[in-house]
């Protein structure tokens, strides 16, 4: 049976404490940090889509300049804080450490990452001076790590920038979609007001492109636009029984565990979470924080074509959920309205599709599960009719852009989820930096 409330208070702090507590002692960050090789051509640095400079920004905490460390990750990422708790370093830096090869264990960059930039934004560390206004002016919709990013290399340069935020909180998934054991709310308004300590941006709210704000305004007011609005809402399953009381989108049920409270988020006995992503994992290990008896992951193809990593994988299996391979779900029936059965197809895998991974073919057989809950966690469906409705080239609602982030709209710059479909926050920022670049080129040389 769905309900909310679960736990004791205690156990609810428990479960959602942080998954990656910092180091308890400047001592044991410079423990850490003495083992960094500082290699030359550093394969971690390589491997972050924002090019932090790591040996550096060790070399800075071991030295004691922690301000030094903070401005070198920031200068790179101005969300480097939010992303050394959600990136998923064994596949980015940790990854890349030359102590994999070695056979032992890397260099714990996230958590030597959070210590200087936490101690900055605890400590409002003003580290980066705006530059002399230049009269110029940006509009950018969408306050989330790519918009955010964006702005802050504008605004350093001089220029005004206004951002629309459809919600009523900047940040966007990491504010909204990510697990709470990963990152808080509170982290992430502190983060937001670290960015916007900067000056020079402004974030107007419940602004809505589409309803309540349109670009062909937007293009008259300002001198460029960046969109940076991410993907759009769950993607359906398009199967009977799936407007049933106990059918829930993932990123609704991760928002509404991080806005509402613990004890007020329903879950229920018997959970399954359609996906194998991040997102699904995130709600699945939740649903267990939350008091869940079982949780079980379908996915219709294997662990070799799952996109989570590793260790999300591990985390789930940690968490006691269960997962159920090489089925997709078919129907979801109920009783008196509610779920009480999913039923899926038994997958085998066929030849590779055009991402390389294998595609999944029904078997013609099924299998059920008895569930009171399901979570979809299948995708989410960019906004094609708004991106078609505004005038916008796209394909399958992605927009579509040329190398320097411009889009078929003269002035009009995309970048982040709403172009590549949805990756990770630190490739989000990546993709605001680059897209401030050509925006400056473009408002000063045509
Ligand atoms: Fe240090 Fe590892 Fe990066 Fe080498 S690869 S610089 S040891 S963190």
């Amino acid at each position: 049976m769905i309900q909310k409330n679960r736990l004791t208070e205690a156990e609810y702090a428990a479960n959602f404490s942080d998954i990656h507590p910092p180091f308890e002692t400047p001592d044991s960050a410079l423990v850490a940090a003495n083992r960094c090789l500082y290699c030359y051509d550093a394969p971690c640095t390589k491997s972050c889509p924002t090019g932090i400079d790591v040996p550096k920004f060790i070399k800075q905490i071991v030295s004691g300049n922690l301000k030094g460390s903070a401005h070198t990750i920031f200068e790179s990422n101005i969300m480097g804080g939010g992303c050394s708790r959600v990136c998923p370093v064994e596949k980015l830096c940790e990854g890349a450490c030359v102590y994999n090869l070695m056979g032992e264990t890397p260099i714990p960059i996230a958590r030597l990452q959070r210590y200087p930039t936490e101690k900055a934004i605890t400590e409002k560390w003003h580290l980066f001076e705006k530059a002399a206004p230049t009269g110029k002016k940006v509009a950018i919709v969408g306050a989330g790590p790519s918009g955010l990013s964006a702005a802050h290399v504008l605004a350093r340069a001089g220029v005004e920038v206004t951002i629309f935020e459809k919600e009523a909180n900047g940040g966007g998934l990491m504010t909204y979609g990510v697990a709470a054991y990963k990152v808080t709310p509170e982290f992430c308004a502190e983060e937001l007001q670290y960015i916007l300590s900067i000056g020079g941006i402004t974030i107007q709210y419940e602004q809505e492109l589409g309803r309540t704000i349109h670009l062909t305004q937007l293009r008259q007011q300002y001198d460029a636009v960046y969109l940076a609005f991410g993907v759009g809402l769950a993607r359906r399953l398009d199967i009977p029984g799936e407007d049933l009381d106990g059918v829930v989108d993932a990123l609704k049920f991760i928002y509404s565990i991080r806005s509402d409270g613990y004890p007020a988020v329903p879950v229920g006995d018997k959970v399954a979470v359609i996906g194998m992503g991040m997102t699904a994992i995130d709600a699945a290990t939740q649903a267990r924080r939350l008091g869940a008896k079982e949780v079980t992951l379908v996915y219709r193809r294997t662990q070799a074509e799952m996109p989570c990593t590793e260790a999300e994988l591990n985390l789930a299996k940690t968490d006691g959920c269960r997962i159920l391979w090489l089925a997709a779900p078919k129907a979801i029936t109920g009783y008196n309205g509610c779920v009480t059965q999913l039923t899926c197809s038994e997958m085998e895998l066929g030849l590779p599709d055009p991402s390389g991974r294998r595609s999944p073919i029904d078997t013609g057989r099924t299998l059920e599960l008895e569930v009171d809950m399901v979570i979809k966690a299948a995708g989410q469906t960019p906004f094609e009719s708004l991106v078609e409705s505004e005038g916008l080239e796209h394909k399958n609602g992605r927009l579509t852009t040329n190398a320097g982030a411009k889009t078929n709209l003269p002035g009009v710059f995309a970048g982040g989820d709403n172009v590549n479909g949805g990756k990770e926050v630190v490739d989000a920022v990546q993709a605001g930096k680059d897209a401030a670049a050509a925006i400056l080129n473009f408002i000063y040389h045509g």
